[in-house]
């Protein structure tokens, strides 16, 4: 059978006049290519079922093979059809109905009338019953109890083996009979599409789309807990996950049923596997968050200096992601965040395998000393299994990563064996299980293989593939716009006039913003000047900008006054050294942060406060730096008040700091492969002294 490019699964509804208009009507869930899409709400049945023909008809033109479930019964109980009819022919029955049932923009339908004229067809009283009120519709009994010698069974056989409801009750929930009645006409119409099929009723195996019956009630298990969202949202998604992620053999097995009459609920008998495969949905791609508020970065009043922590720990507290979410191929994931967690849908290893070449048995077999036993034709290999059951007392040739065969349990390695081809000869004892991997044990089926916020590196892509995750949901990338301010400035050897200064952080800070993970999108240079100011940062593409230069409050400060007056600022005199000056602002939506113009303060600040800022906004988490304690091989005397980070990088006497503390000299960022951080307080730091030391590496740069 030819896979399905697209399932859609239709949760149908009975439902009536005004109520029909209620969010709980009829949803659609859809899986294109393997991968479920947001679930679609239809007001009415008249619009869901215009939107599914529609929707048949344009995949089929693209040449793409639809299959579209519905939640609701296909058939009745063997002789209803002859019964109403004359002929035992289902389809004939769907027409039948379609020329009867009406129902209209509002809900508002005739389906107890309809009812009435079939119950009127059968003996006794029944088969349908239930019903709004007992007075009327008089051929319609009000109970089920009360039904009698109406001669119709009460399921189908397909009802009793998924354990589903009668197909006869029309009111009081479940009230699969009225869906039915309301569903059935619908498919009388969809079914004459060109290239569309009813299964199990026609040959569905080559047919271009296939109308199909599942049941919502198979996968019960694997959703989430009432109260958590609509659920017949979740049902249709997960429904249409399951069916997309199954393998197209078990899905066509799955098809293959003898139901001429009655139809068959897809997958009936089936409830585990649909079930799991329902679990391993992935969850659903989080809209994206509201922007960051106005104060997010108010200070509490007559704060004068703040302590480096406090200001990180206030980052921390008042930024979160800022970016929405796709769905993307794991193997195309490298370097991006999860927006949720990834889940195994496959244990590795999937079966027990040889760990090693050489010969498999029952270890119950075996004792001490010299083993003898005779081996079977054949070999197990990995991709190619043994497709016998290894007999008691008997070894098969086996080779690294084939299934262990039935009957085997433990391998022994080749290089401590003899053979002559048809006897294999070893020394016991060997241990049970010996050279074996376990089912599972790496990884098992349905285990949370990374969180959500885990940026993906080359070895987590090995496990989303081991375990069968071929899509992962990660977060768009964070747009970091980069700016540089100040008349001064000029692109690097433009001009020889001594009176400008090269523009040296913006390049610095795109680098930064790209080597993070972010998309660093380059806003160039704007001179002093308010309005050029303005209109660059309303034309930014960006979740967050980082401006550089103009941020000394001076009266040369644009950045800081245009933030004050349009949007929110609070310029931080953070206790540090090198890099006083640091203003975070929002407009706009846009969070700011005005970093020093001095390149080495504009690059410490970076490091220290933007890298774990953008982590977080970015969605994945706070990035705190790496840290060693490591000899310190200079000397220095410091005065309490003011973190100081110095440029230093590792000798063999341990760190030594760069020759100038000067903060102009941009040639020290170089020479360093890190910093060495000391504390708020005094310090005298003699030779061999512990100092911390972060390395560039580990801020990500190397
Ligand atoms: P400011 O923060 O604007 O007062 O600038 C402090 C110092 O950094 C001044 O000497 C500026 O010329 C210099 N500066 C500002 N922006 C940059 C830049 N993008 N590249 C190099 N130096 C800069
Ligand atoms: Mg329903």
């Amino acid at each position: 059978m030819k896979p399905f490019d697209t399932i859609l699964v239709v949760d149908w509804s009975a439902a009536q006049g005004r109520a029909a208009a209620r969010a709980n009507t009829i949803w659609i869930g859809i899986a294109r290519d393997g991968v479920a899409e947001a679930p679609r709400h239809m007001p009415t049945r008249r619009a869901a079922e215009a939107w599914l023909a529609d929707t048949l008809r344009t995949e089929i033109a693209a040449g793409r093979r639809v299959m579209a479930a519905f939640d609701f019964p296909f058939g009745y109980p063997q002789g209803f059809a002859r019964a109403v009819t004359g002929q035992d022919d289902t389809l004939a029955l769907w027409d039948w109905l379609a020329d009867r049932i009406e129902d209209d923009d509002t809900g508002r339908n005739n389906r107890f009338a309809v009812a009435s004229d079939l119950n009127r067809l059968f003996p006794g009283t029944g088969p349908f019953w239930g019903k709004p009120n007992e007075t009327d519709w008089p051929d319609i009994p009000y109970r089920g109890s009360t039904r009698d010698g109406h001669g119709m069974a009460e399921k189908r056989a397909c009802d009793a083996a998924a354990a589903a409801s009668s197909v006869w009750q029309l009111a009081f929930p479940p009230t699969v009979g009225s869906q039915a009645l309301m569903g059935l006409p619908m498919l009388s119409r969809l079914r004459r599409i060109d290239g569309t099929v009813a299964w199990p009723f026609e040959p569905w195996q080559d047919a271009p789309a296939v109308l199909t019956e599942i049941w919502p009630g198979l996968i019960e298990n694997a959703m989430p807990p009432k109260g958590d969202g609509i659920r017949d949202r979740h049902q249709v998604r997960l429904l249409a996950h399951a069916l997309a992620a199954l393998p197209v053999d078990e899905l066509a097995r799955m098809m293959d049923v003898d139901a001429p009459e009655e139809g068959w609920i897809l997958g009936a008998g089936r409830r585990g596997r649909l079930t799991d495969l329902a679990a391993s949905a992935p969850a659903e791609a989080p809209l994206a968050p509201p922007p960051l508020s106005n104060d997010c970065f108010a200070l509490p009043p007559g704060i004068e200096w703040t302590p480096v922590d406090d200001a990180l720990a206030l980052l921390r507290d008042r930024l979160r992601p800022v970016t929405g979410a796709e769905q993307i191929a794991a193997a195309d994931a490298d370097g991006r965040i999860l927006a949720a967690p990834a889940t195994a849908t496959r244990a590795n290893p999937p079966g027990p395998n040889s760990a090693v070449d050489g010969y498999g048995f029952a270890h119950e077999v075996t004792g001490d000393g010299p083993q003898s036993l005779p081996l079977v034709t054949g070999r197990a290999a990995a991709g190619a299994p043994y497709a016998g059951t290894v007999p008691r007392g008997q070894a098969v040739r086996i080779l690294t990563g084939a299934l262990l065969p039935e009957g085997v349990d433990t391998v022994v390695l080749e290089e401590d064996t003899r053979t002559d081809g048809t006897t294999v000869a070893f020394n016991g004892p060997v241990k049970p299980r010996a050279n074996t991997r376990q089912a599972g044990e790496d990884v098992a089926a349905g285990d949370t293989l990374l969180a959500a916020g885990a940026r993906l590196r080359p070895p987590d892509l090995a496990l989303l593939a081991a375990a069968g995750v071929a899509q992962v949901s990660v977060r768009r990338p964070l747009r970091v716009g980069v700016l540089s301010t100040g008349d001064e400035l000029a692109a690097p050897g433009s001009t020889m006039d001594p009176a400008r200064t090269y523009d040296a952080n913006r390049p610095m800070l795109l680098a930064l913003a790209a080597r993070w993970g972010h998309a660093a999108v380059d806003l160039g240079h704007v001179e002093d000047d308010r309005n050029a100011l303005r209109d660059r940062l309303d034309g930014a593409e960006a979740d967050v900008i980082l401006t550089s230069g103009g941020a000394s409050a001076g009266d040369e400060d644009h950045v800081s006054a245009l933030l004050r007056e349009e949007g929110a600022l609070t310029s931080w005199r953070i206790a540090l050294k090198p890099g006083r000056p640091l203003a975070l602002g929002m407009r706009a939506g846009l969070p700011v942060f005005g970093l020093p113009g001095n390149p080495v303060a504009s690059f410490v600040c970076a490091l220290i406060f933007a890298r774990p800022a953008l982590s977080l906004m970015a969605g994945g988490g706070w990035a705190e730096p790496l840290a060693m304690t490591v000899p310190a091989a200079f000397e220095k005397r410091k005065k309490p008040g003011r973190r100081e980070y110095l440029r230093a990088r590792l000798g063999p006497e341990g760190v030594e700091t760069f020759a100038s503390e000067g903060s102009g000299r941009v040639s020290g960022l170089s020479w360093a492969d890190g910093l060495v951080e000391l504390s708020d307080g005094a310090a005298q730091i003699a030779p061999g002294d512990p100092v911390r030391f972060l390395p560039y590496a580990g801020f990500g740069l190397f």
